[in-house]
């Protein structure tokens, strides 16, 4: 992967309270030395209302692990019951926040042009977007997963300049793989990863696409994260399942 520096992000979905999330940080803290966290960014995504007490114990031990959330308003402030905005995220330490994740995708309708209004809205506050990409099983199934995802991936970026483009993390994701045990082939992750870093050289030039880092997710745990990330274009993962448990994350985040 060269000089983009390998990211493993554990997105926690609607899983662990705040005392959980104290529990789970701290043992990760425990687990990993500061070579292992030098070698390798560790994030945590948790629910929003463990954020506050995950900052505080990051903050006053001053841990090597970055956090973020999972969703992010496209609104900067205002009447929109229930959602959190990025300024408030911002304010609260996240780095990065996941953007178009299929479950977001499927269970709340989003769609590109809402992704590319969050990402500009997560830009604008300087928390890193992981935008996530996939396919269902019906599209690959039917070979059309590459198209798929540059769909995606042209409508999450619509609009941005290349040095937007540039600081963003890409997630590819494909659905079938997501909390089924069955993880992609690493030449599939491959596959589709390195289509996409073509796509971002040829419409945003080659610097961007060398900078984006570009992660997988789907079933990824410390038994097959070292093939996966021993190809060429993938740069680190976004894991669900395996992150919610402190010994297997840390044994995931240890695969170099
Ligand atoms: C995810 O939802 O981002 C994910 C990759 O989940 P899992 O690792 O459980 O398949």
């Amino acid at each position: 992967t060269g000089p983009r520096r390998p990211l493993i992000a554990g997105n926690w979905k609607m899983n662990l309270n705040h005392f959980e999330a104290i529990a789970l940080v701290q043992k990760l803290a425990f687990s990993l030395d500061e070579k292992q966290l030098s070698d390798v960014e560790v994030v945590v995504l948790p629910p929003f209302t463990d954020l506050r007490s995950v900052q505080t114990l990051v903050d006053g031990d001053k841990l090597l692990i970055g956090y973020g959330a999972q969703d992010i308003s496209e609104h900067a402030s205002g009447a929109y019951t229930g959602e959190i905005a990025g300024s408030m995220l911002a304010k609260l330490g996240c780095t990065y926040v996941v953007i178009g994740h299929s479950e977001r995708r499927e269970y709340h309708h989003e769609d590109d042009a809402l992704v590319n209004r969050k990402i500009k809205a997560a830009l604008k506050v300087e928390v890193t977007p992981i935008v996530c990409v996939g396919e269902k099983l019906e599209v690959r199934e039917a070979a059309g997963h590459l198209e798929h995802c540059f769909n995606q991936l042209d409508g999450a970026l619509d609009g941005l300049k290349a040095e937007e483009i540039a600081r963003l993390v890409i997630a590819y994701e494909p659905v079938w793989a997501i909390g089924t045990g069955r993880t992609a082939t690493p030449e599939d992750a491959q596959e589709v990863i390195g289509a996409l870093r073509e796509r971002l050289a040829e419409r945003h030039g080659k610097e961007v696409a060398q900078t984006v880092r570009v992660l997988y997710g789907g079933s990824v745990k410390s038994a097959n994260i070292a093939m996966i990330m021993a190809k060429k274009d993938v740069d680190g993962a976004l894991v669900g399942g395996a992150s919610l448990d402190g010994d297997e994350f840390a044994a995931l985040c240890r695969f170099p």
